[in-house]
């Protein structure tokens, strides 16, 4: 079968394409430009004609997928601006969600072969911020995300404006599925991952680079980090590797059962307390380097209220998650590979 990955050049996406790529799929990506296809044309030679580039100016352009729907059996739509530059909330809600409505219109018009969509959606349009314990699941949105752009425009925070873009992109592909339903051979699933860590496969040549994620961890284990005890040791959300997040992608297309719903794929929650706990533990250390020790174990006593029921995820994707150890030590081992 062939896939057409969206946005193949991010963080996560190549993960996704290797994925489907291992699983024997052939893999259409889209990226920008030229330029950002020369490092995946690389890593992805042993796998000849199965793995092809496609350039995508601008996802939110009329008509931008029509060609590349045609002869593909499933799209995965990553790309969507997931970075804290910027002001105007449409930096970051006109690329989700006109990217996303284009995607689903050429699927419509020439995608006469596809049987599913997946779209990377993320914790971030599910969830909201709480002081009492809760626990969300698919049914939940973050409308409080769209309401606070609504009301505060450029002066709402950026990571706002962020969940606002996925919360409104989401929408608005469960909108045009119910709106076209007698139209479409297809069906949808969305994935909900909160924050993405793990190994890097996409081009990067220094860490200041990361993607906002991945940056995270590389941030809290820096000799330099300036992060207090107190800022280390509290509840800093959940996670998930992103190796689990891109065989999810390749699962959400494979699993019949899968289709029509919303998945909520979470490892668990962390600190970076946590993280640094498990960085100090492992033996022998990945780095050459040390890591800040903080407080150990003070991370254990977070109160973390934003709970997930990723039990959709489990019994429908059968989806099973790397551990926090394994995924630390193969990212340091990324670092160290790196210099970093
Ligand atoms: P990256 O920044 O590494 O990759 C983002 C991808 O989207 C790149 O291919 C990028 O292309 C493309 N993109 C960004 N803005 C635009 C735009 N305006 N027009 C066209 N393409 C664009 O991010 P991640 O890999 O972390 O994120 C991938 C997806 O996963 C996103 O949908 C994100 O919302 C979602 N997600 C990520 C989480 C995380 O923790 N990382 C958590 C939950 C969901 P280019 O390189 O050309 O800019």
């Amino acid at each position: 079968d062939r896939v057409l990955v969206t946005g193949a050049n991010g963080f996560l996406a190549v993960w996704v394409v290797k994925s489907f790529l291992d699983k024997g799929y052939t893999v259409v990506g889209t990226v920008r430009s030229e330029a950002k296809g020369t490092h995946l044309k690389k890593i992805f030679k042993e796998h000849g004609d199965r793995f092809q580039l496609a350039i995508v100016k601008d996802i939110t352009a009329d008509g931008a997928f029509d060609e590349l729907v045609k002869d593909v059996d499933a799209i995965a739509h990553t790309a969507s601006p997931f970075h804290m530059e910027g002001e105007d909330p449409q930096v970051w809600i006109h690329p989700a969600v006109n990217g996303t409505i284009s995607v689903l219109k050429s699927a419509l018009k020439n995608g006469k072969n596809v049987k599913r969509v997946v779209i990377t959606s993320s914790c971030a349009a599910v969830q909201k911020a709480v002081t009492e314990p809760q626990t969300f699941t698919e049914e939940d949105w973050n409308q409080a995300s769209i309401d606070e752009v609504e009301t505060k425009g450029k002066d709402a925070s950026n990571i706002m404006k962020y969940c606002a873009s996925k919360t409104l992109a989401e929408r608005s592909a469960w909108e045009f599925v119910k709106e076209h339903k007698s139209e479409i051979s297809w069906d949808l699933t969305t994935l909900n991952p909160p924050y993405i860590f793990g190994p890097v496969l996409h081009e990067i040549s220094k860490p200041e680079d990361l993607n906002t994620s991945a940056k995270l961890i590389w941030q809290c284990t820096q000799p330099s980090s300036t992060m207090t005890a107190e800022q280390l040791a509290a509840p800093a959300g959940e996670w998930i590797d992103v190796r689990d997040i891109a065989l999810a992608h390749v699962l959400a297309l494979e699993k019949e059962a899968a289709s029509g719903q919303r998945f909520i794929t979470s490892t668990g929650a962390f600190t970076y307390q946590d993280w640094l706990d498990i960085a100090n533990s492992l033996s022998p250390s990945p780095l050459k380097r040390d890591v800040p020790k903080g407080v150990t174990g003070a991370g254990k006593a977070a109160k973390h209220n934003v709970k997930f029921d990723t039990s959709n995820a489990a019994k429908v994707l059968d989806l099973k998650y790397i551990s926090a150890e394994h995924s630390l030590k193969d990212t340091l081992e990324d670092y160290a590979q790196r210099g970093w």
